[in-house]
């Protein structure tokens, strides 16, 4: 049997055709005015219903001058006492005005003559502004003013006035007209709210229409601050509404997908116990666990979609390469993708080694691979006969790159990757109508709810569990001042045999006073430590110069690496078990778990010594605790979350993972748990007002990489 039919599904259709109608079909839109809009990603109606306002000002009530303080924006009226043309630096129109609680300077540097002429004393104004302590008293620079007469004395603004984002070419003035044009459609076509009231009142959330009334008209004695802050029931009603579409829309992703055909990939699993008796240890249960989960998805004929989550050194990428020879028995190609050309480097490397008794051949498509050599290995990987596993960065999936046999995608450290990214993959590897498995590792463990809402597409598989016999690593946090005691620890570890780490200053601003620092770092260590062997590795190095680098002090014939953030995911040296970090106070938790975790990869006591200057921000000293207080990848991202909010530990900003009209994952990750239980009671209970929830807030056009 069907669900049964939503008796709203008639009207909802004609409605929602309704609210997408063109911003052209309301008056005094015209095509020049709707170009504009445009860019300020506004074509519908509904899209000026979901502009929100940036703040709001209350214009609907006259404010006594006596009674303003320096920062409000306020309305005041009153009469022009002096108006006089000052020459102050510049020439600039002063116009001083009194109410009878008190008097201010209005201050004009742009003014026409027409204007000098009104500005008469004696003229009744009425303004609009903010004002700021001047020379003398309180002034406002340039305000809004008209002159009033004694009709309109007591009338003002009905409601608080909104703000919208500034567009080029279009005035506020006009937005306020556009959005209460839209808001009158809204009514007249009884816009339906596709969130069932039960829902609703359970939440505590107010019905759609009054809650698009109220944030583009609040009412006179609204309180700004939760406005301001984006934290009234009715920006969260809005909000709500627009991340459990995003929840809807990835949950309904991830069944189109589960329903796409992919490629079964069934063997005997020879090459993989081969390489596992290879490996000189045995796998842990997690790792067990979740190859065990990965082989499952591999068998069925649809392509699989999993993440796995893994704190730094648990061991992905040995899971990641027993799914690889799976794929390869079964005669496929196999691409694997890291972040970096230095990373993509080390797993061609690492694989190559491992491959090589098993006479498995892997390429490496890097950016170095020119000319004849870059033709020919495109030409084998796109005949797939020769290269079964071919190791790059993104540019392994960019035009001119053709597979012919691939059946899996290894993402490596993915948290720079967002939805689109991940099916713009997908259809990249499509073969005869089927697409590949992807498998995506990532070391940057994202707290359940929020991997729930922003990876709601995967299947996620955690290995939370460290390979046996690491002693944990020691963190300790100290002042620069105390750099002598550090070199002296580098010294010592050294001596008896073991490898260092210095990883210098980021600076954001500059890189090149970044790899200025380093450089001076490395000559100044290279006094201090006369006897040892010490290289350097920054951004700047040609990437030949740099695997050179990395590769003698892999080899052991450096002792210490001083190096830029360029190490900070996935390299591997398990006899380095000093790292030392410099303005550590900087650097996010994130940043500071995956550098920390390149040491505590072998067996030998590890430590991590974080270096601060003073003065330490509240929020640098929280983070620096938190790195002491544990080595858990899944504490830190919590704790990372409760500091800074979940827009930064998704990499939101860079890449655009989620990206939202209203909603704030930051501000309103509270609502989150309860998105996925409303996700649920939707696609229960009310399956139809689905669609035409996702048509309003994901659209037609954006639908996440599916063409
Ligand atoms: P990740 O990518 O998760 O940070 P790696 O796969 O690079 O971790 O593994 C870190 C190190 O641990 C590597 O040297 C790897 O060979 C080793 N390793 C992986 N799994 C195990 C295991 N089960 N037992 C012992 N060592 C392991
Ligand atoms: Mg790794």
């Amino acid at each position: 049997m069907s669900a049964p039919r939503s008796p709203r599904l008639r009207p909802a259709s004609a409605a929602a055709a309704a609210e997408l109608r063109p911003v052209t079909a309301l008056k005094g839109v015209g095509d020049s005015l709707a170009a504009k809009l445009a860019k300020l990603g506004i074509e519908s109606v509904q899209d000026l219903l979901f502009l929100l306002p940036l703040r709001y000002e209350d214009r609907t009530h006259i404010v006594p001058i006596g009674s303003l303080t320096a920062g409000d924006r306020a309305v005041i009226e009153g009469e022009i006492q002096l108006a006089e043309v000052a020459f102050r630096r510049r020439r600039q129109l002063l116009v001083r005005i009194s109410d009878g609680s008190g008097f201010l300077t209005l201050r004009f540097f742009y003014f026409t003559a027409l204007q000098q002429a009104q500005l008469q004393r004696g003229v009744r104004l009425r303004c609009f502004g903010e004002a700021r302590r001047g020379t003398v008293g309180l002034e406002i620079v340039h305000p809004e003013y008209r002159r009033a007469d004694s009709t309109d004395a007591q009338r003002t603004e009905d409601s608080l006035t909104p703000v919208y984002p500034a567009t080029e070419g279009v005035q506020q003035g006009r937005l306020r007209i556009l959005t209460a044009l839209a808001l009158a459609e809204a009514e007249r076509l009884q816009i339906l709210d596709w969130l069932p009231p039960l829902l609703l009142d359970d939440l505590g959330l107010p019905p759609l229409r009054d809650a698009l009334t109220y944030v583009h008209r609040p009412p006179p004695g609204a309180d700004l601050v939760p406005l301001t802050l984006g934290l009234h029931p009715a920006q969260r009603r809005l909000a709500f509404e627009e991340l459990l579409a995003h929840q809807l829309s990835l949950r309904q992703l991830r069944e189109e997908i589960r329903a796409d055909a992919g490629w079964p990939l069934v063997t005997a699993g020879t090459l993989a116990n081969t390489f596992r008796t290879s490996l000189g240890f045995a796998l842990t249960g997690a790792q067990e666990r979740v190859l065990a989960e990965i082989l499952a998805d591999l068998r069925v004929p649809s392509p699989m979609l999993r993440l796995v989550q893994g704190d730094v050194g648990s061991g992905k990428t040995v899971v990641a390469a027993l799914a690889a020879l799976h794929a390869v028995e079964a005669g496929f190609q196999v691409a694997l993708m890291a972040p970096t050309e230095l990373l993509a480097e080390q797993h061609a490397q690492n694989f190559i080694q491992w491959l090589r008794p098993l006479k498995i051949p892997v390429a490496l498509l890097s950016g170095k691979l020119t000319g004849r050599a870059r033709q020919m290995t495109l030409n084998a990987i796109k005949a797939g006969v020769d290269v079964p596993i071919v190791v790059g960065t993104h540019a392994l999936f960019q035009d001119g790159v053709r597979f012919g046999r691939l059946a899996l995608v290894i993402i490596d450290e993915q948290h720079r990757f967002g939805v689109q990214q991940r099916m713009a993959l997908r259809e990249k590897g499509l073969v005869d109508g089927k697409f590949p498995h992807q498998l995506i590792m990532t070391a940057t463990p994202i707290p359940r709810t929020l991997a729930m809402t922003a990876y709601a597409d995967l299947d996620v598989s955690i290995i939370d569990e460290l390979p046996p016999g690491r002693t944990p690593i020691k963190t300790v946090v100290l002042p620069e001042s105390r750099r002598d005691e550090v070199v002296a620890r580098i010294a010592s570890a050294c001596a008896s045999g073991r490898q260092a780490y210095w990883v210098c200053p980021l600076i954001e601003e500059s890189e090149e006073l970044e790899y200025q620092a380093a450089e001076a770092t490395h000559a100044a260590l290279v006094v201090a430590l006369p006897a040892l062997r010490i290289g350097l590795a920054h951004g700047r190095l040609t990437p030949t110069r740099k695997e050179a680098v990395m590769a003698s002090f892999k080899r052991g014939e450096l002792d210490l690496l001083v190096a830029t953030t360029v190490i900070e995911v996935g390299v591997d040296v398990p006899n380095a078990s000093l790292m030392v970090v410099e303005n550590s106070e900087r650097m996010g938790l994130a940043q500071l778990h995956q550098l920390r975790g390149r040491v505590g990869r072998g067996s030998a006591e590890s430590s991590c010594l974080l270096l601060y200057k003073n003065p330490l921000s509240q929020l640098a000293r929280q983070r620096l605790d938190v790195m002491r207080s544990t080595n858990d990848g899944f504490e830190v991202s919590r704790r990372d979350l409760e500091l800074r909010g979940p827009g930064e530990l998704l990499g939101t900003r860079q890449t655009g993972l989620l990206q939202m009209k209203v909603a704030d994952l930051a501000r309103d990750a509270d609502l989150l748990s309860r998105v996925q239980q409303a996700a649920e009671v939707m696609l229960q209970q009310y399956p139809n007002n689905i669609p035409p929830l996702l048509r309003r807030w994901i659209g037609a056009r954006e639908r996440y990489g599916r063409v």
